[in-house]
């Protein structure tokens, strides 16, 4: 049976959708942070300190000013850094076709930006929908524009890529709305999500936030346990 001629399979009556951030969650280890270490200078500790730890830097802020650290002219050399050392976490690739097969939409929702992302998702991406940050290389720094920003949205308004509002285009009455995630710019969906797949620090942003969560380390696990909850079984 092919996809094609399948029902939609349902959790709790709904269709299911997934919403996934990309930095330490589809990727193994946080691009932005490897970015960081690699190519800018200290200070960008202090700046992740600020939005992670302190949290008194916006995410919006916060990335702007980590972008601004690098120079336009290191383009080329941080794409070629990330295609050589950019791993995709355990499972990705037949989480997608999991998806796939079972009609389940899979967006990458990402406070990242464009070309960290886009060369790794690049075979994958007739199969995803894809929201993140653009980056600009026509001043002497690395600049960011924010399609996917959300100045209105009541829980934060914080976000660069408002995820709250990709996920939004999936009605709750009509769809299970899934998030996985590893990290602060999660929080927002993962209080608004039917069904939250945790791991690293999401896990304690939302036990301290009071959000049940469902640990993960691989795209495997994830796929489990969601075989478990489809409401209509697959042939395989
Ligand atoms: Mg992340």
């Amino acid at each position: 049976m092919t996809s094609a001629n399948m029902a939609p399979l349902l959790i709790d009556g709904r269709r299911p959708v997934v919403f996934s951030d990309y930095d330490g969650t589809i990727t193994e280890r946080d691009v932005i942070m490897m970015i960081m270490e690699a190519f800018a200078p200290p200070e960008w500790k202090t700046i992740v300190h600020d939005i992670l730890d302190a949290r008194t830097l916006s995410i919006k802020d916060g990335v702007s000013q980590l972008f601004a650290l690098l120079k336009s002219e290191q383009r080329e050399e941080i794409t070629a850094y990330v295609k050589a050392n950019v791993q995709l976490r355990k499972g990705f690739e037949n989480f997608l076709a999991f998806c796939a097969d079972r009609q389940i939409p899979f967006n990458l929702v990402s406070g990242g930006a464009d070309f960290f992302i886009d060369p790794i998702v690049e075979p994958f991406k007739t199969q995803i929908g894809l929201y993140y940050n653009v980056a600009r290389f026509d001043a002497p720094e690395v600049r960011l524009d924010f399609p996917h920003y959300q100045a209105d949205c009541a829980p934060c308004n914080q976000c660069a890529c408002c995820k709250i509002g990709v996920m939004d285009q999936y009605p709750a009455d009509e769809y299970f709305r899934i998030a996985i995630g590893d990290s602060l710019t999660d929080l927002g969906m993962a209080r608004k999500a039917d069904w939250v797949f945790a791991r690293a620090r999401l896990l304690d942003y939302t036990r301290e936030a009071g959000i049940a969560v469902t640990p993960f380390e691989s795209f495997d696990d994830i796929a489990s346990a969601l075989s478990k909850r489809l409401e209509v079984s697959v042939p395989c």
